[in-house]
C-alpha cells in the first residue's frame, strides 16, 4: 500500500558508484536525497527523503536476478510514495546483448504500465555524449574508447539503438540531436511519430546540458525514465519547483577520525592513471588474481603488509591492470572467477582494515565498491561534498562509528583523484 511521505522520485542504480553518482547530482538541486544500500529490509518509515536512491549490485548479475532485485526495489519505492521511477545505469551503457539495462527497464515499465521508456546515458560534464545514437567518451566512439577492453562488459559497438535492441522486445527508436535542437515542436513530433509506430523504447541523444534540459521538458512526467545521472539531475526542477539550489546539505560533513585506505579494482584507463600517480607517492600493494587463486598465502601476505603500514600512510591496494594482464588472468581463471577473487579479497581487506581502525575508504570500481560496501555492513549513506563530478564523499554509521566512503566509478575523476579525495575531507 502506498504511504503518504515526502518521497516523489525513486531511483534504482545498477551499481554502488552509480548510486553515489546519481545521489550526488540530484543533491545539487538542494532537495533532500536518501541513499540506501540494497533494498531496505525495514518497512517504510518517516525518515524517507524527497528523493530516494537504492543502490543495487546487479549490473553483471544473471538477467532474472537483476530483474527480481529491481522489481523489489521498485516495490519498496512505490510503497514509500514514489510517483516516478528512474533506472540509473552507466553513462557508458555497460551491458551485454542479454542485459541488464533493457530487461530491467522493460520489467519496470510493465510494473508501472508505462507506455514509453526513454534511455539517455549521456553525461556531458564527464565527456559522455550521444550524437545520432552513437555514444562517445571524451570525443572517442565508445567501441574505440578504453571501454572496449572492460573486464566484465567490453563495449564493442557505439550505436545505442543497436546495443539496446537485443535486450528488449519490440523496436527501438531514436530521439536525435536534430529534433532536440529543433525545439519543443520538433521533439513532440518525433516522440509522437515513434508512438504511432508502436515503439516503446526510445534512445535520446544529448551532447550538452541544454539537450538534457530540452529532453526533460518533454518527458519529465513519464512514469519511468532511464539513463545516466546527468539526465536525472534535470528532474528536480520540474518535480520540486521553487527548491533553493543555493541550499546545500552536502556541506555539512561529519569529521571522521581514523586511518585511510585506497582500494582499486577498476581496470579503466583513468583508474590505471590514478593508481600510477598515487603509487609514486608511497605505500602500494599490487594484487594479482593468479597469485590469489593459488591459495591463502597471498592473502595472508597482503594482510601482513597492510598491518605493517604506518597509521598515517593512507596505503593503496590495487588489482587494476592493463588489458593484456586482465586477459591472461581471465584465460586462466575465467572472467567471473578472476573478478570475484579480486572483489572478495578487497572486501575482506576492507573489513579487516575497519577492525583495525581504518575509517576512510576510497574505492575505485563499481563492482568493487559494491563488494567493499557490503563487507563494511552499512545500509544507508549520507551524501557529502563532491570530489569530482559524480563522485561525492558519503558517510555511514556502523556500531556507532562514522565511516567515510568515496566510491568512484572506473572512469571518473582525474589523475590526482586519490589524493584530492583526502584533501576534500580535511
Ligand atoms: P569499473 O567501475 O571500472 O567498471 P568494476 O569494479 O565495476 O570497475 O569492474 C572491474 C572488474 O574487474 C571487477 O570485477 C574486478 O574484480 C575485476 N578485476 C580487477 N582487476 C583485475 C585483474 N587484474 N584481472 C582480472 N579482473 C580484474
Amino acid at each position: 500500500m502506498k504511504r503518504e511521505t515526502a518521497l516523489r522520485l525513486g531511483c534504482i542504480a545498477d551499481d554502488f558508484t552509480g548510486a553515489t553518482d546519481i545521489a550526488s547530482l540530484l543533491a545539487r538541486s538542494g532537495v533532500a536525497v536518501g541513499l540506501r544500500i540494497g533494498v531496505p529490509e525495514a518497512s517504510v518509515d518517516d525518515s524517507v527523503a524527497e528523493i530516494e536512491v537504492i543502490a543495487l549490485k546487479c549490473r553483471n548479475e544473471p538477467v532474472e536476478r537483476a530483474v527480481a532485485q529491481a522489481r523489489s526495489a521498485a516495490d519498496w519505492l512505490r510503497e514509500a510514495g514514489a510517483e516516478q521511477l528512474y533506472w540509473k545505469y552507466c553513462s557508458t551503457f555497460d551491458s551485454t546483448a542479454e542485459g541488464n539495462i533493457g530487461p530491467v527497464a522493460e520489467a519496470l515499465a510493465d510494473a508501472l504500465a508505462a507506455r514509453r521508456v526513454v534511455y539517455c546515458p549521456a553525461f556531458p560534464e564527464n565527456g559522455r555524449t550521444s550524437y545520432f545514437g552513437n555514444l562517445f567518451v571524451n570525443g572517442v566512439r565508445l567501441d574505440e574508447s578504453p571501454m572496449k577492453d572492460h573486464p566484465l562488459t567490453p563495449m564493442r559497438d557505439a550505436d545505442l539503438t543497436r546495443l539496446l535492441a537485443p535486450q528488449v522486445s519490440g523496436g527501438v527508436g531514436l530521439l536525435d540531436i536534430a529534433a532536440l535542437r529543433g525545439g519543443k515542436a520538433a521533439v513532440s513530433a518525433c516522440l509522437a511519430k515513434l508512438d504511432e509506430r508502436g515503439i516503446r523504447h526510445v534512445v535520446a541523444d544529448a551532447i550538452a546540458e541544454e539537450d538534457l534540459r530540452e529532453l526533460a521538458e518533454a518527458v519529465w512526467q513519464d512514469a519511468l525514465l532511464t539513463g545516466g545521472s546527468a539526465f536525472a539531475a534535470e528532474l528536480p526542477r520540474h518535480r520540486f519547483p521553487g527548491q533553493r539550489e543555493d541550499h546545500d546539505e552536502r556541506e555539512q560533513m561529519p569529521t571522521v577520525a581514523g586511518g585511510t585506505l585506497v582500494l582499486s579494482g577498476s581496470c579503466s584507463a583513468m583508474t590505471r592513471r590514478q593508481v600510477e600517480t598515487y603509487r609514486q607517492r608511497g605505500s602500494a600493494y599490487r594484487l594479482d588474481p593468479l597469485a590469489l587463486a593459488e591459495g591463502d598465502g597471498e592473502r595472508r601476505k597482503l594482510l601482513e603488509w597492510l598491518d605493517a603500514q604506518p597509521r598515517d600512510a593512507a596505503p593503496m591496494i590495487y588489482a587494476s591492470a592493463e588489458p593484456g594482464a586482465v586477459k591472461r588472468a581471465q584465460q586462466h581463471l575465467g572472467a567471473e572467477r578472476a573478478g570475484q577473487l579480486v572483489e572478495s579479497t578487497l572486501a575482506d581487506i576492507a573489513a579487516h582494515a575497519f577492525e583495525n581502525g581504518v575509517r576512510r575508504f576510497i574505492v575505485a570500481g563499481g563492482e568493487t565498491a559494491g563488494a567493499v560496501t557490503q563487507a563494511l555492513g552499512v545500509s544507508r549513506l549520507r551524501v557529502g561534498r563532491e570530489i569530482a563530478a559524480g563522485v561525492p564523499w558519503t558517510f555511514a554509521r556502523r556500531d556507532g562509528v562514522d565511516i567515510a566512503l568515496a566510491l568512484k566509478s572506473g572512469n571518473f575523476g582525474d589523475e590526482a583523484f586519490f589524493s584530492k579525495a583526502q584533501e576534500v575531507l580535511r
